[in-house]
Protein backbone atom coordinates (compact mmCIF):
# COMPACT_ATOMS: atom_id res chain seq x y z
CA UNK A 1 0.00 0.00 0.00
CA UNK A 2 1.50 3.05 -1.09
CA UNK A 3 2.16 5.54 2.18
CA UNK A 4 1.47 9.28 2.14
CA UNK A 5 3.71 11.17 -0.05
CA UNK A 6 4.08 13.70 2.72
CA UNK A 7 0.91 16.26 3.56
CA UNK A 8 0.24 19.31 4.61
CA UNK A 9 0.69 18.84 8.27
CA UNK A 10 1.04 22.14 10.73
CA UNK A 11 4.05 21.64 12.53
CA UNK A 12 2.69 20.73 15.93
CA UNK A 13 0.23 18.17 14.28
CA UNK A 14 3.48 16.94 12.57
CA UNK A 15 5.31 16.53 16.52
CA UNK A 16 2.25 14.37 16.82
CA UNK A 17 2.04 12.16 13.56
CA UNK A 18 6.47 11.73 14.44
CA UNK A 19 5.20 10.38 17.53
CA UNK A 20 3.36 7.05 16.48
CA UNK A 21 5.16 4.74 15.61
CA UNK A 22 5.44 4.18 11.93
CA UNK A 23 4.29 0.55 12.05
CA UNK A 24 1.28 2.33 13.48
CA UNK A 25 0.70 4.84 10.82
CA UNK A 26 -0.90 2.92 7.87
CA UNK A 27 -3.04 1.01 10.06
CA UNK A 28 -4.40 4.46 10.87
CA UNK A 29 -4.67 6.13 7.26
CA UNK A 30 -6.55 2.55 6.03
CA UNK A 31 -9.16 2.83 9.13
CA UNK A 32 -11.28 5.37 8.62
CA UNK A 33 -15.13 5.86 8.75
CA UNK A 34 -16.39 6.98 5.56
CA UNK A 35 -20.18 8.03 6.06
CA UNK A 36 -20.77 7.36 2.20
CA UNK A 37 -19.18 4.10 2.02
CA UNK A 38 -20.56 2.76 5.66
CA UNK A 39 -17.55 1.31 5.90
CA UNK A 40 -13.55 1.94 7.20
CA UNK A 41 -11.59 2.80 3.79
CA UNK A 42 -7.76 5.00 3.28
CA UNK A 43 -7.66 8.19 3.76
CA UNK A 44 -6.34 10.13 1.52
CA UNK A 45 -4.89 13.70 0.26
CA UNK A 46 -5.36 14.57 4.41
CA UNK A 47 -3.74 17.20 5.75
CA UNK A 48 -3.18 17.18 9.73
CA UNK A 49 -4.02 19.64 12.37
CA UNK A 50 -4.12 19.69 16.15
CA UNK A 51 -7.64 20.11 17.92
CA UNK A 52 -7.69 20.27 21.30
CA UNK A 53 -4.40 18.37 21.51
CA UNK A 54 -5.51 15.70 19.66
CA UNK A 55 -4.40 15.18 15.82
CA UNK A 56 -6.69 16.12 13.40
CA UNK A 57 -6.90 14.18 9.48
CA UNK A 58 -9.03 15.64 7.55
CA UNK A 59 -9.07 14.09 3.79
CA UNK A 60 -10.83 12.14 1.19
CA UNK A 61 -12.02 8.90 1.15
CA UNK A 62 -9.73 6.74 -1.51
CA UNK A 63 -13.11 5.01 -2.61
CA UNK A 64 -15.82 7.75 -3.16
CA UNK A 65 -13.68 10.77 -2.63
CA UNK A 66 -16.00 12.20 0.05
CA UNK A 67 -14.62 14.17 3.16
CA UNK A 68 -13.74 12.09 5.66
CA UNK A 69 -11.77 13.00 9.09
CA UNK A 70 -9.99 11.05 11.80
CA UNK A 71 -9.19 12.07 15.19
CA UNK A 72 -6.03 10.69 16.72
CA UNK A 73 -6.24 11.00 20.31
CA UNK A 74 -2.64 11.64 22.26
CA UNK A 75 -2.52 9.23 25.25
ZN1 LIG B 1 -16.26 6.71 0.75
Amino acid sequence: MPIEPLPSFTPQARQLWDAIPAEHRPKLLSNVWCGKCRESVTITNFTGAVKRGDLLLVGLCAVCRSDVARVIESA
